[in-house]
């Protein structure tokens, strides 16, 4: 068996970032910096290379394009690694997990997306032991040479997560990043346990697909007790919008204000797709539960069962990238395309 090959695609946030000594402000520093902080890389017997993504970013400053970036590189860079390892801020990271899940079609290798709450340069950092672990990972096979997890992750404090599935829950703690709804895939302590029943099986006939459109003529909606019609209306008047993420109390219940369920109603009908995600961490959208949801469906508006806001925002640009009719996208929605959400009969 030969050694395998790790693609390092660093792209910024606080992993390598350095304190402006002049204002204290941390800025981006670049992958030499990284590295010359990490002598422990020399170590490992895989062939590892690294490459900087243009520019270095704080990950507040993620965009789609720089998505479509992210999935180029990789897929110029397919058939000569077996693993990739994503170095990304922490803020949009579940984005960027989310995202790229969708726009690599038929993944047959592990992406593992990793960065640190402190910089790797700092005496007590949390970067050191992602990077190393997340390089493990993505060089992990199974005895006949398959990778160990081909598909997008989130590797972050001891837990390999599914990248759509996972969510920033701690602005300050290591152990910052959950997958509330879906089981993790791996978790590292003296060994690398992996959760092989939990891990995506593709079928390995199915040919790498990378995917570039997305539209983000989407926006969201969060739900208050008191929320204003006249704001509604001025966010759903937008004529450019095509895609409404509801951001629901419960199990997807809206307050029964005659007002909304119109509007809605009127949206759908110009073709906007809206789709109902819970305030809750936990657990799912299950429309028609409660008379308050049962509206939202004859207005049109379409399940987000237990997927993360980060992965319906990604999956909506995806999905109007690709210029699908509102049945077409409501279907897919309906459906785990890319292991992200538990459907009623799953
Ligand atoms: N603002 C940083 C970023 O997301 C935070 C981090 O890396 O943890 O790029």
């Amino acid at each position: 068996m030969t050694s395998p090959r790790i693609l390092i695609i660093y792209t910024g946030g606080t992993i390598g970032m350095m304190a402006n000594p002049a204002t204290g402000a941390l800025e981006t520093f670049d992958w030499e910096h990284v590295s010359n902080c990490v002598p422990e890389l020399q170590r490992f017997h895989y062939r590892i290379d690294a490459l900087t993504f243009g520019k270095p970013i704080d990950s507040s400053d993620m965009e789609p394009k720089y998505w479509a970036r992210m999935v180029e590189i990789i897929a110029e860079n397919y058939d000569r690694y077996d693993g990739f390892v994503l170095l990304h801020g922490t803020d949009t990271m579940a984005f960027t997990a989310s995202a790229l899940s969708f726009m690599l079609e038929n993944l047959g290798k592990p992406v593992i997306i990793t960065g640190s709450q402190l910089p790797i340069g700092q005496l007590r950092t949390d970067g050191k032991e992602n990077l190393l672990t997340s390089i493990e990972v993505a060089a992990a096979q199974h005895p006949d040479g398959r990778p160990m997890v081909p598909e997008v992750c989130i590797f972050f404090e001891n837990r390999l997560m599914r990248g759509n599935r996972t969510t920033k829950i701690n602005s300050e703690g290591f152990n910052a990043f959950r997958s509330h709804n879906y089981h993790s895939l791996a978790h590292a302590g003296i060994h690398i346990k992996f959760e092989e029943p939990f891990i995506l099986r593709r079928d390995p006939s199915l040919p790498f697909r990378p995917h570039y459109l997305l539209d983000n003529h989407v926006m969201i909606l969060t739900l208050f007790p008191g929320i204003r019609e006249e704001v509604v209306e001025s966010v759903l008047s937008l004529p450019s919008l095509r895609g409404l993420i509801l951001k629901t109390y419960g199990a997807g219940n809206a307050p029964q204000k005659p007002w909304l369920f119109e509007r809605l109603k009127a949206l759908s009908r110009r073709g906007v797709v809206i789709v109902n995600t819970t305030q809750c961490s936990l657990g799912a959208v299950e429309m028609g539960r409660y008379e308050s949801s049962l509206q939202l469906i004859e207005a049109g508006v379409i399940n987000g069962h237990d997927m993360t806001l980060e992965c319906v925002v990604t999956k909506l640009m995806f999905l109007l990238g690709h210029n699908y009719s509102a049945e077409r996208i409501q279907q897919l929605m309906n459906t785990s395309i890319a292991g992200e959400a538990t459907l009623p009969s799953s």
